[in-house]
């Protein structure tokens, strides 16, 4: 089963494509955008092993020339410096403005590739190929491109929508079970904050996804990628509606850097968001019921709904009152009123911040 889900935005509308085998299909899909010639895939050790091939495969037979690039695998590649490194493959390979850049991975990937895709020459075609979880329901979508500056996640980047995304829900297949669970963390928050109907297939049928069926993840995927598209077709440049996209992260970045980042994102946002639902609970905006649903969805996914280190309330307090989700000085949660609806609320005693965090 394929999913095709239509973006449309201001500039432009692209097709994000969810499925099983899509990536054999990637190269008509891009012939039916643009004109074929050469095309650059970016990609990393761990994944250009496992799916490179298969990927310059449909694109030749669909009359394109590929060139693949690789950088290393992991966080530290969203940097300036391998930007600059390719920036200057690309002029090397006398890449021109009409080339397009296939990020093929995950958000790490999709993240880096993208913001040289935005800044190349002002800007050449992009097309994500998402290979994780977590990239095909979150990073994939929303045109949101970054690299990391120092410390400083996310610095660097741009808004800068693809012309396609390719989602094979096969490649999830060899994705590690951690990065399953980490990918889930999201798929939940999409159901909680906006899908009640994707929510009730999560309570009934986790353990089957992280088994990893892939008819059962292929659904879970469109769902999940269906709420961003929608929440993002209503406020692409982030200003108003996205915010609800947060959900579990006012609390889940603030445990990511008290663990000095040693808390990987999904763990971290499930943290945040059996946080933030206690918080509603506690101020009368969830029913008990839909409080215990939700913490009951989380344990399904392998994933923890309490900081596990004792005593760290105040040094997350700390650290939320660093973070970027503070409108003018208050801190901000986006707090579920039911399965499939949230709220936004800066007004809420730090007294009952330092309790739901215990
Ligand atoms: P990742 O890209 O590092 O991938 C996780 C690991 O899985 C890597 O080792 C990767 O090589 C490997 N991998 C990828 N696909 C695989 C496959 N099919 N089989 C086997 N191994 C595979 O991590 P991620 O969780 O996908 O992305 C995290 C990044 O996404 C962060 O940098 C984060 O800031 C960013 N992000 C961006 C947005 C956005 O809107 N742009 C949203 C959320 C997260
Ligand atoms: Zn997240």
């Amino acid at each position: 089963m394929t999913y095709q889900i239509h973006v449309n935005l201001k500039e432009r509308s692209y097709p994000v494509c969810i499925g099983e085998g899509v990536l054999g299909q990637t190269g008509d899909l891009l012939a039916e955008r643009n004109s074929s010639g050469r095309v650059v895939v970016i990609t990393n050790p761990t994944v250009g092993r496992l799916y490179a091939a298969g990927l310059t495969e449909t694109l030749t037979s669909s009359g394109f020339e590929p060139e693949v690039i690789t950088v290393p695998d992991g966080e530290a590649s969203k940097s300036l410096t391998t930007a600059g490194k390719l920036y200057e493959s690309l002029a090397r390979r006398k890449v021109e403005r009409t080339t397009p850049i296939l990020a093929l991975g995950g958000g790490v990937i999709g993240d880096l590739t993208g913001f040289v895709a935005a800044t190349y020459q002002r800007g050449v075609p992009f097309v994500q190929i998402p290979t994780t979880l977590l990239a095909q329901v979150d990073s994939g979508i929303g045109g949101k491109v970054a690299v990391n500056v120092g410390r400083l996640k996310n610095m660097a980047g741009a808004f800068y929508q693809p012309r396609l995304v390719a989602s094979d829900t096969t490649t999830l297949l060899t994705l590690p079970l951690k990065e399953i669970r980490n990918g889930m963390a999201e798929v939940i928050k999409s159901a909680v904050i906006h899908d009640p109907v994707l929510f009730a297939f999560l309570e009934a049928n986790m353990p089957v996804l992280l088994n990893r069926d892939v008819k059962t993840l292929t659904y879970a995927v469109h769902r999940a990628a269906e709420v961003k598209v929608n929440v993002v077709e209503q406020d692409e440049g982030d200003r108003g509606l996205r915010h609800i996209l947060n959900f579990g992260h006012t609390f889940g970045h603030a445990v990511e850097s008290v663990s000095n980042f040693k808390v990987g994102h999904g763990t971290a946002v499930a943290i945040g968001m059996a946080a933030a639902s206690r918080m509603a609970y506690r101020l009368g905006m969830l029913s008990g019921n839909d409080l215990e649903r939700i913490l009951k969805v989380i344990m399904a996914a392998g994933l923890p709904v309490s900081m596990v280190a004792k005593n760290a309330s105040p040094a997350l307090m700390r650290a939320m009152l660093h973070d970027k989700k503070i409108d003018n000085g208050k801190l901000k949660f986006i707090l579920p009123t039911g399965i499939g609806t949230v709220t936004a609320r800066t007004d809420v005693n730090p007294e009952i911040i330092a309790e739901v965090l215990r």
